[in-house]
């Protein structure tokens, strides 16, 4: 079956550090698209009001629904790799390049990535950049390197 799932691609919002999933959604609706593309959002904290207790898992949103089996079904599938998206988990982090990752991100992007390749049963070097995969910048140097950092630990 081609819709197995193989990996996880890596995205950035390009965008404000206050960006919140219903902006994203938002911005996904009005191309047309059914929802939100990426199955994963790491927030950054300034788009949560209330601080004082935020844990890293605070940060880290359902985009569009995954289920438990190994395959992206008719309506999991993501919106946000060409080519990719039958085969792929799209996760997309708040972030710009005028300013950096809240370190709380860092943790959040991490764990994220550790649930999900241990849940679908994959391998740290499935982790993907977008800008692997497609023409684009995305997702900007600093989650790139992150990622590279997590391809070579015992993530799963
Ligand atoms: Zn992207």
């Amino acid at each position: 079956m081609d819709n197995k799932i193989q990996g996880l691609i890596i995205h950035w919002t390009a965008s404000g550090s206050k960006t919140t999933v219903e902006d994203i959604r938002g911005w996904h609706k009005a191309k047309g698209w059914r929802d939100i593309g990426y199955h994963r959002v790491i927030l950054h904290p300034d788009s949560i009001a209330e601080i004082s207790l935020l844990k890293w898992y605070h940060l880290v949103k359902e985009g569009r629904e995954l289920d438990d089996d190994l395959y992206l079904e008719i309506g999991e599938e993501g919106a946000h790799a060409k080519g990719f998206n039958k085969s792929h988990i799209g996760i997309c982090v708040v972030g710009n390049t005028n300013y950096t990752m809240h370190p709380l991100q860092k943790v959040a992007l991490r764990e994220t990535c550790r649930t999900l390749l241990t849940r679908f049963k994959l391998a740290p070097n499935t982790i993907k950049l977008h800008r692997e995969v497609n023409q684009t910048a995305c997702p900007g140097e600093e989650i790139s390197e992150l990622i590279k950092k997590f391809r070579t630990e015992r993530l799963a």
